[in-house]
């Protein structure tokens, strides 16, 4: 899998870089938005896809799982995770997890 940046997205806050547990992430000293160093290095821990403020972080699925151009995004809420899955053909499927941390099963 792979983490897909949108740089006209990102605010530049940082937060994906000090979350990242790989230390694989930086801003770029010229355009001030984040970027992955090595996509091959990360293990798709979701860290910085959930905790992104402005979602500009989505993960790519592996055409072991989706058709390649696959995505999936989170949208934090205060009680539940909204995942949003896009198949290649466009297809968006919306399937919503209760958070723990809120006191959810
Ligand atoms: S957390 Fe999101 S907005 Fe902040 S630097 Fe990372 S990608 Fe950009
Ligand atoms: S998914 Fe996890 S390992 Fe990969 S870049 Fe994001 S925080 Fe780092």
């Amino acid at each position: 899998m792979a983490i897909i940046i949108d740089e006209k997205t990102c605010n530049s806050c940082g937060l994906c870089i000090k979350l990242c547990p790989g230390d694989l992430l930086a801003l770029d000293p010229n355009t001030k938005k984040a970027f992955i160093w090595d996509n091959s290095d990360c293990w798709n821990c979701l860290v910085c896809v959930k905790h992104c403020p402005v979602d500009a972080i989505t993960l790519k699925l592996p055409k072991s799982i989706a058709p390649y151009d696959a995505t999936l995004t989170p949208e934090m809420r205060k009680d539940k995770i909204v995942w949003t899955l896009i198949d290649a053909d466009k297809k968006r499927e919306k399937f919503e997890i209760k958070r723990k941390s809120v006191g959810g099963a």
